[in-house]
């Protein structure tokens, strides 16, 4: 192997980027769970990379640096939850600035949206993603100065074309922030098509157990807004626990084969249902009658992802049983495991939920499909 040929993010993956550790060759970073750090008889700290347990520890470095690399990324952050990772882009934003988001998202995100925008004085206006030019209307010339996108977006699936996105938002003077937990590194590069951000919530496909709740930031740039979030993280506190960082660094270390087997299930599973005489819909960007599926071939390399939506004939009473009868699929929320979950987004996102009744979706784990298949046609049938 040439000196010069880089490590492909697989590779760089799987072995936590090359890791040693120097005092003991163990192939596995320790856990670090002191808070505080000694100085010597001079009073310099013993390690000047750490101080306190706040402002930085040696196991979030190990996932901020292979998190960074993966997504072609000038730096990353680990945050105490994907909830705290993006709450922490639009917190440093001024009052004034113009907020866009789409109208169909991650729910929690978007119901802080609506209550932190109206009391912090940040306009907010709400695109379609499944709309052509919705987004550009959307946006205001040097008012706009932060465009959300997340793609696919949960529960439908719509595909958002990063590159037009981040045109739309540059133009305007904007940041482009992609909510990339779907999608996970595996099969987009946000970066790589424009965007300033990208965020994550660790807690699904990142970490891929279901055992562990964190977000992540990652970085075009190390400017000013990224030091501004930077500088959030350390004094408002929204910090990795040391153990949840150990436990992500191991999860991440599968996560190619983790993604690539759920996107090649979840693809056998669409293909399969999507002329079922129980369904009127399967939502799945992987389907060539999926509207985005156009932008999603160019934009997801190597498959579309292990999410999918089924819209059940009969309604919202007919969707819930079938979640009911499944006994392979959990029926539970969340997403991005290595077991698969089924789940009734409207019974989880109440009344003001723009999300139909009928609609059941499937987060695709990596059991063996035949199984997953025969559990939903005994469900629906
Ligand atoms: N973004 C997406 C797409 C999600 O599905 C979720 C959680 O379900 C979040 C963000 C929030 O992440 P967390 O639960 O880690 O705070």
């Amino acid at each position: 192997m040439s000196k010069t040929r880089r490590l492909t993010p697989e590779t760089v993956a799987v072995q936590a980027n090359h890791y040693v550790d120097r005092a003991t060759g163990g192939v596995v970073p320790p856990i670090q769970p002191s808070t505080t750090f000694a100085r010597d008889e001079q009073y310099r700290l013993l390690s000047p990379a750490h101080s306190y347990g706040r402002d930085e520890n040696p196991g979030y470095l190990v996932v901020e640096e292979v998190l960074a690399q993966l997504e072609g990324a000038s730096g990353a952050l680990l945050f105490s939850s994907g909830m705290a990772a993006a709450t922490a882009v639009v917190q440093a934003l001024h009052p004034g600035d113009h907020v866009v988001a789409p109208r169909v998202m991650y729910w929690g995100l978007r119901n802080w949206l609506v209550h932190f925008t109206a009391k912090w004085g940040l306009p907010l206006d709400f695109y379609d993603p499944g709309e052509q030019g919705s987004l550009e209307a959307a946006v205001i010339d040097g008012k706009t100065r932060l465009v959300w996108i997340e793609t696919p977006c949960n529960p439908t699936w719509d595909v958002i074309d990063i590159a037009a996105a981040a045109q739309v938002a540059h133009r305007a003077g904007a940041v482009l922030a992609v909510d990339s937990t779907v999608s996970t590194p595996v099969l987009t590069r946000p970066i790589e098509h424009g965007a300033d951000i990208v965020m994550h919530s660790a807690t699904k496909y990142l970490n891929g157990h279901s055992d562990v709740v964190l977000g992540a930031l990652a970085t075009a740039k190390n400017d000013e807004f990224w030091q501004t979030i930077a500088t959030q993280r350390a004094e408002a506190g929204a910090i990795a626990g040391s153990f949840e960082a150990w436990l992500l660094q191991r999860g991440m270390r599968t996560l190619y084969l983790r993604v690539q087997r759920s996107s090649e299930s979840a693809l056998a599973i669409a293909r399969h249902f999507e002329s079922h005489a129980a369904l009127s819909a399967v939502l799945y960007p992987g389907l060539v009658s999926h509207p985005g599926h156009g932008v999603a071939a160019r934009q997801m390399q190597s498959g579309f992802g292990g999410m999918l939506s089924l819209r059940v004939r009969g309604g919202a009473e007919a969707a819930l049983a079938v979640a009911s009868r499944c006994k392979v699929f959990v029926p539970a929320t969340s997403l991005g495991g290595v077991e698969s979950l089924i789940e009734h987004r409207y019974t989880i996102e109440g009344p003001d939920s723009p999300i139909p009744g009928d609609l059941l979706r499937l987060s695709v784990g990596i059991e063996s499909v035949d199984d997953l298949i025969a559990d939903l046609e005994q469900a629906l049938t």
